[in-house]
């Protein structure tokens, strides 16, 4: 009786597998076939944020690995001037929609986003941002609210999907919520291992779903603790994720590039844009071995308006100058690196990245 119910059970379990059916086209995998996505995003990285890391490095940056460029324009459909609430949606999405809205239209309509799209071909998933989890970029590619300061009802949002792996701060969003629910709880009973320090990141050996929710609500700055995290939980996403044989989409964000740029930082701004560049040297790195990857780097929108007015290669020097203590219309580069990566040469909108990457997974008759 016991080994009856236990057959039940593993029938039920087959069944849900099987009702992800894979609408790929082509069965056989070809040398330029892309099974892997890891798009990133420097939060208000412009080109003078890339630049003056450049020039501190003073050795090429892993984002110069990239074999293509582009450039996207970045204005939401009531602003200009986007934050990024509206340019998370429109790289989710491909869908332009309000400043301050996450996953839906104007009208609160719901949008699809790409990583919902890539479940639904039975691909992994991952978010990783070093920002809270539920911060604007990374909620706008699994949650639908209205605002994005409800950061409470995002956190709900991703318990109605089957991502595999997200790695952030938030962690009160999760367990200390006004409505009383523990959503820890819940992560757990769906077979998360949920994990709570970067310490116990670098030790978690291969758990099946992982949320890491490091702190209690945002990271600080790496250079104020924050440490290696992004490249650790980067290595640890892919690791996870590249365990799917038909492939996996993974977000990646360097949040605090943002931050510090508002905050008119110039050390930090470069700090915060070197680290980002580390998380993308460990991305390609991965592509490169693969060779069925597409990385995609870009950023949502400039932020403080930069400019460079001065510096000195030798002496690795740099001086920024903010016009700005908010964001800016500029356009914003795009780097691409993999199978697929061409069609990212060109002048296009930010609305255009998520077709292009849709495109590159060639998931056949879905939107
Ligand atoms: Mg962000
Ligand atoms: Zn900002």
């Amino acid at each position: 009786m016991k080994n009856g119910i236990k057959l039940f059970v593993l029938l039920i379990a087959g069944a849900t597998v099987v009702s992800c059916s894979p609408s790929r086209m082509g069965a056989s995998q070809t040398d330029n076939e892309v099974r892997n996505v890891i798009l990133m995003i420097g939060d208000g990285m412009g080109l003078p944020h890339v630049n003056a890391a450049m020039t501190v490095a003073g050795v090429p940056l892993n984002i110069q690995r990239a074999e293509v460029t582009g450039l996207q324009t970045s204005h939401s459909a009531d602003n200009y001037v986007t934050d990024s609430a509206a340019a998370g949606t429109a790289l989710s999405t491909g869908k332009k929609t309000n400043n301050g809205m996450i996953g839906v239209d104007p009208h609160e309509n719901r949008l699809k986003t790409i990583l919902e799209i890539a479940e639904e071909n039975c691909l992994a998933t991952g978010l990783v941002a070093t920002a809270s989890i539920t911060h604007a970029t990374p909620a706008a590619f699994i949650a639908h609210q209205a605002s994005r300061s409800s950061y409470e009802d995002i956190a709900r949002d991703f318990l109605r999907t089957d991502i595999d792996v997200f790695i952030g701060g938030g962690y009160d969003h999760f367990a200390k919520r006004a409505d009383g629910l523990n959503l820890i709880d819940s992560l757990t009973a769906k077979g998360y291992e949920v994990i709570t320090s970067a310490e116990a990141l670098k030790n978690s050996v291969f758990p099946m779903k992982l949320a890491a929710l490091l702190y209690p609500d945002q990271p600080p700055y790496r250079l104020q603790g924050r440490g290696d995290m992004l490249y650790e939980a980067t290595r640890k996403a892919i690791d996870i994720l590249n365990r799917n044989r038909k492939g996996f989409f993974l977000m990646i964000e360097g949040s605090q590039i943002d931050w510090a740029a508002h905050a008119n930082d110039a050390e930090i701004t470069i700090d915060e844009t070197l680290d980002f560049d580390r998380a993308v040297g460990a991305a390609i790195d991965f592509a490169k071995a693969d060779g069925n990857t597409l990385v995609v780097i870009t950023a949502d929108h400039e932020t403080g308006g930069v400019t460079i007015l001065g510096g000195d290669i030798k002496s690795k020097q740099v001086q920024l100058n903010f016009s700005t203590t908010s964001h800016s219309a500029v356009m914003i580069p795009v780097y691409a690196y993999g199978p697929g990566a061409e069609n990212f040469t060109g002048i296009y909108d930010n609305t255009d990245v998520p077709k292009k990457i849709l495109k590159a997974f060639s998931f056949d008759g879905k939107k």
